[in-house]
């Protein structure tokens, strides 16, 4: 049975959390592995999903899904699962694939797990384990209909980068204008060259900065790492950053390979926005501060006395 990926892009270019979906999708043992683009995209960006273990992809090029307008994503995609008898669709968790995959599951009377963080177990059923509680609690699923739709969290697989490149074909059903009822008129971009929802690297700051005018060594950590930029709630509060960038339990949900939490204490209601990093590190001149026992690797230090010698060390080691 053919597993189906919904693949997102960002001007054009394959997001890495979509890679990462392909992977899964790939990981699960069942072929062939269909990823499908909807929108204008590159020959060489889609081919080079194979990479990733798509076998093929069906690419829906009509300039109008070019926006992310959800019931037409979610038409096409019901479509192509219906025209290649897929039983799974795979999509990476994003607040589009979210919205896109609870309607694909009710067009194809189909199961849903979302948040899902490992490999479905294929043993006896279908079986998933997703997170719930902002990660601190897990949830075993059984789906039992015939066809499902899974969103895959960031970092639930390894991502596979080895596979040959796959053959893309045109897939154009005709669209329903009926589905397009919104339409994006602008978009502007938020401030920070790495949008942090996205984002691989997460360089936060909180209330131990003292003001947004030091607000400069967590830029220039983050430009060293080619990071996106976070804080904490009062921070955004303060306005010293904007709410765009507030990480937690009200705020942003990351799950980055590396997050740098600098000055902030580690609340509960932070830590719920950041528990599934992958890597954490602490940089909190008070060696009891809570945010020590969730991390990966803490320096007890001042933050105006280490962040610049840390950022120091990075551009030596990449110059
Ligand atoms: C309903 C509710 C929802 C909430 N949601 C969120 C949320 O989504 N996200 C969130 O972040 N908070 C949230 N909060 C607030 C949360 O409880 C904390 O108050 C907040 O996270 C603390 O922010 P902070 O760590 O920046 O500040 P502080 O608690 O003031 O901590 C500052 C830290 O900086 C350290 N420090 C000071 N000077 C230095 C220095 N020179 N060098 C290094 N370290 C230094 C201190 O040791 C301290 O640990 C919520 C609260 C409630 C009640």
């Amino acid at each position: 049975m053919s597993v189906l990926v919904f693949v997102e892009g960002d001007n054009g270019k394959i997001k890495q959390s979509s890679q990462e979906a392909v992977s899964y999708a790939a990981a699960m043992q069942q072929s062939p592995v269909v990823a499908v683009a909807l929108g204008s995209y590159s020959q060489d960006e889609l081919a080079a999903l194979g990479r990733n273990g798509a076998d093929k992809v069906l690419h829906a090029s009509d300039q109008q899904l070019d926006q992310g307008v959800i019931q037409a994503y979610a038409s096409v995609l019901s479509l192509a699962m219906d025209s290649t008898g897929a039983s799974t669709m795979v999509l990476a968790r994003s607040s589009l694939a979210d919205a896109v995959a609870a309607r694909v599951s009710v067009m194809i009377n189909g199961s849903l797990a979302s948040n899902v963080i490992e490999l479905p177990d294929q043993s006896d059923g279908f079986r998933v384990k997703r997170s719930i509680y902002t990660g601190k609690a897990f949830e075993l699923v059984e789906l039992l209909a015939a066809r499902r739709v899974l969103t895959v969290k960031k970092n639930s697989v390894q991502l596979k980068e080895d596979g040959p490149s796959a053959a893309v074909e045109v897939f154009n059903p005709e669209l329903n204008q009926e589905d397009f009822k919104a339409s994006i008129t602008a978009t502007e971009k938020a401030t920070g060259e790495v949008l942090l929802p996205e984002a691989d690297i997460v360089v936060s700051g909180g209330r131990g900065l003292k003001g947004p005018e030091n607000w400069y060594l967590i830029e220039e950590l983050a430009a060293a790492l080619g990071a996106a930029t976070g804080c904490s709630k009062p921070v955004s509060d303060m306005e010293w950053r904007p709410h765009h960038e507030h990480v937690g339990q009200t705020g942003i949900k990351v799950s980055p390979s590396l997050y740098i939490a600098i000055g902030i204490s580690g609340a509960i209601q932070h830590l719920a926005g950041v528990n599934s990093s992958k890597v954490i590190v602490v940089i909190n001149k008070d060696p009891e501060a809570p945010f020590f026992k969730a991390a990966d690797y803490g320096i007890v230090g001042d933050a105006f006395d280490v962040v610049p010698k840390l950022t120091a060390a990075i551009n030596s080691l990449k110059s």
